[in-house]
């Protein structure tokens, strides 16, 4: 029986979109360049009917115009982007769902890197699509949000079954592993940093993580954490805080 694929599809120097299709059916998640892109629905035979963005920044919204008049597809955002959302046909909210061919991808807004960023939810499959949020050990930079709005973003995609595969927008994994060891040397971030190499150096990517993996090993995800927060301060300070210290540790990083 058929069933729905996840492509990846390397953009640009460090992005990644994505294609989903279901038999001849396509949509692409954040199109940085509309080139890969074509490629890869001609070799397939697909036919592209929408284009998702998770935010407005042009390495996730490239593509959009090239994309979209050669294929007439539809493009879908969050509605708070509805200025900023090249071709954007439909604006989606909190908790509003996307149907494609039966399958449902629910938004979840992630202000933070961005106002208007959102993430897909695509539960059925056990697949989340995070844009800048979420990179593998990693998260996105504050560029419009405060950090107390990406530390409740992040929460969100935490609260996810921890089987949730997470496809991030950015192939950031190895400089993120290498700034953890920098402040938590351990087994376990050693053995993925050796992983993560070995990925790389056959060119395949590090990308799906899952909610357990991020969990374990992402610091931004364990701002809560007493052990993480006496790393970064001598007094008591919240989660919030923590979460903005080691997201400036990393821009200096
Ligand atoms: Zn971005
Ligand atoms: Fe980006």
């Amino acid at each position: 029986m058929n069933d729905l694929e996840i492509n990846i599809i390397p953009c640009l120097n460090d992005n990644y979109a994505y294609i989903i299709s279901f038999e001849n059916q396509a949509l692409v998640i954040d199109p940085s360049e509309s080139l890969p892109i074509i490629k890869f629905i001609e070799k397939n035979n697909l036919n592209l009917k929408y284009i998702l963005n998770t935010h407005h920044h042009f390495d996730h919204v490239g593509g959009n115009l090239d994309l979209k008049k050669k294929y007439n597809a539809s493009v879908i955002g969050s509605k708070k982007d509805k200025n900023r959302i090249p071709g954007i046909d439909l604006l989606l909210s909190e908790n509003e769902e996307f149907i494609f061919d039966g399958y449902i991808f629910k938004v979840i807004e992630v202000p933070g890197h961005t106002l208007g960023h959102i993430a897909f939810y695509l539960e059925s499959k056990k697949a989340v699509f995070t844009g800048d949020t979420i990179f593998s050990l990693g998260c996105g930079k504050l560029f419009e949000g405060t950090s107390k709005q990406m530390w409740d973003s992040i929460c969100k995609i935490r609260a996810l079954p921890r089987d949730t595969q997470i496809y991030c927008g950015h192939e950031y994994t190895l400089n993120n592993a290498l700034f953890t060891q920098s402040i938590k040397n351990d087994n376990k971030i050693e053995k993925k940093i050796k992983e993560v190499e070995g990925l790389r150096k056959n060119n395949l990517p590090s990308i799906p993580t899952t909610v357990s993996e991020e969990i374990k090993l992402n610091l931004f995800f364990q701002a809560d954490n007493n052990k993480i927060k006496s790393l970064f301060s001598n007094n008591k300070i919240t989660s919030e805080e923590t979460f903005a210290l080691i997201r400036s540790a990393k821009d200096s990083y």
